[in-house]
């Protein structure tokens, strides 16, 4: 028998700001695309859902997570379609990493990646020149990368060079993000000012705008303000903040002392002395918590089983500990400017190999709340980061749209079924795609393809726009 369709979604209800449907609808899709939204499709499929009582969304991108070599490894991918998430941005590299994941890891997701900079990676020094910023730009989009990673939080550059970055970047087109910090300013709220000065207006994406409102300078919740007033003076700026009250730390102690700078913090606001022995405990009482590989996904583990994790791999783990105070969290989601448009344009996790992803169990615990209606929840989670990648064909379901859809099951706060390309990639529990296409810019084509993956091509220049 042959079938009208290849994939038909019924009784679901769409919520598709961008085409202003919030109703039941029946979807079909062939060919990777949707074909059909109509109240009632005639015809057949290969495959139907009846989802009555779900909620059908465009599928879901996140803007900000990792899924290279050094954060997360091939966890990554599995983790991000158990979240219902089918679109998502790298925001490190390494792009040779990234792309040799997902071909090996691949569940059917697209992924772009940002490459980072960093002195004795990418470039020679903490003060790249104009030249070896292109050189590595040139390097970044020849791989597949759709543009640069600025690490200021973690490997900060010298505040002339951040700036040179970002706008060679914009020179050519390429996106550029940022974890702010320089050699001049931390990773705070002193810091996420110092950055918006230092993009001198040209387009930016600013990662986790929440990780600058940890009480570090001010109060958290002034901080959280202060935030919200930066991007409304910088409209130039693309922003996303995240939701889980973890941050990711490396666990390791060199000479009976945390490496990471973020872990001492933590060890201190726990009351835990900043030394391996205090590690250890805090660790064991559970305010630090081991990132541990179990069954192909990354939990946060503490306790005894928590140490003993973070032992057997000789400290050398990833930690996370509860660094993100609730109310700049909550506030930075749900913000609105003047005129009415959300403050931060999207809700992302730095999630991925971290494990985080939370976007649909918080998300629409807000929605819930009341604090954030469904269409803001999809226009958050969907419809601006896929703008701010310049995917016109995704975060939407319109006629000719790329088939990625995410359903929600709205009381358990949870993905069920999520499709990307017209195939299935999350069925209930259990995550059934596999393979994966990168986004990438004509520059990179050749090399996605090389390495056996879909190439999703997207023009330099549509990157960046503004989303709302
Ligand atoms: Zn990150």
């Amino acid at each position: 028998m042959s079938h009208s369709y290849d994939v038909l979604l019924r009784h679901g209800t769409l919520v598709d700001p961008e085409n202003g449907v919030h109703g039941v609808r029946d979807v079909a899709i062939r060919e990777g695309r949707v074909v059909e939204v109509a109240p009632t499709i005639a015809g057949t499929a290969a495959r139907e859902h009846d989802l009555a009582g779900r909620v059908v969304m465009p599928g879901i991108v996140d803007m900000h997570v990792h899924l290279s070599p050094f954060l997360g490894g091939g966890c990554g991918h599995r983790m991000l379609a158990l979240a219902g998430v089918t679109t998502a941005l790298d925001m490190a590299g390494p792009i040779e990493g990234v792309v040799d994941l997902a071909a090996r890891h691949g569940c059917g997701l697209s992924v772009a990646c940002v490459n980072y900079l960093r002195p004795g990676h990418t470039i020679d020094s903490d003060n790249p020149s104009q030249h070896a910023i292109d050189r590595a730009l040139t390097h970044a989009l020849g791989q597949g990368a759709i543009g640069l990673k600025l690490l200021g939080g973690h490997y900060p550059l010298t505040a002339e060079s951040t700036a040179r970055a970002i706008a060679t970047a914009a020179s050519r087109g390429a996106y550029v993000a940022f974890h702010a910090g320089t050699q001049s300013a931390g990773s705070n709220i002193e810091g996420m000012r110092e950055a918006c000065e230092l993009s001198a207006g040209h387009p930016l994406h600013l990662a986790h705008i929440n990780s600058y409102c940890r009480g570090q300078i001010h109060d958290a919740v002034q901080e959280g303000e202060e935030a919200l007033s930066l991007l409304a003076a910088h409209p130039h700026i693309r922003s996303e903040s995240y939701l889980a009250p973890f941050n990711g730390v490396s666990g390791e102690c060199i000479e009976g002392v945390p490496g990471s700078r973020l872990a001492i913090f933590g060890l201190e606001r726990g009351g835990f002395s900043p030394t391996r022995a205090g590690m250890r405990e805090a660790i064991e009482a559970g305010w630090a918590l081991v990132n541990v590989e179990r069954d192909g996904v990354i939990e946060l583990i503490g306790g005894r089983e928590g140490v003993a994790a973070w032992q057997a791999r000789d400290s050398q783990i990833g930690i996370s500990f509860r660094a993100n105070p609730p109310e700049p969290r909550l506030r930075l989601v749900t913000a609105t400017r003047d005129d009415g448009r959300y403050a931060v344009d999207a809700l992302a996790t730095d999630g991925g190999g971290i494990p985080r992803n939370d976007i649909v169990a918080r998300g629409l615990a807000l929605v819930h709340l009341d604090a954030l209606s469904l269409e803001g929840f999809v226009r958050k989670a969907s419809l601006h980061p896929a703008r701010i990648l310049g995917l016109s064909n995704k975060g939407h379901l319109g006629i000719g749209a790329d088939a990625d859809i995410t359903v929600l099951d709205l009381e358990r706060r949870r993905p069920i079924l999520s499709y990307a390309h017209g195939a299935c990639v999350l069925d209930g529990d259990s995550v059934v795609g596999d393979g994966g296409r990168m986004v990438t810019t004509p520059a990179g084509e050749a090399c996605i393809r090389d390495a056996g993956l879909e190439a999703i091509v997207v023009e330099p220049d549509t990157l960046l726009a503004s989303p709302q």
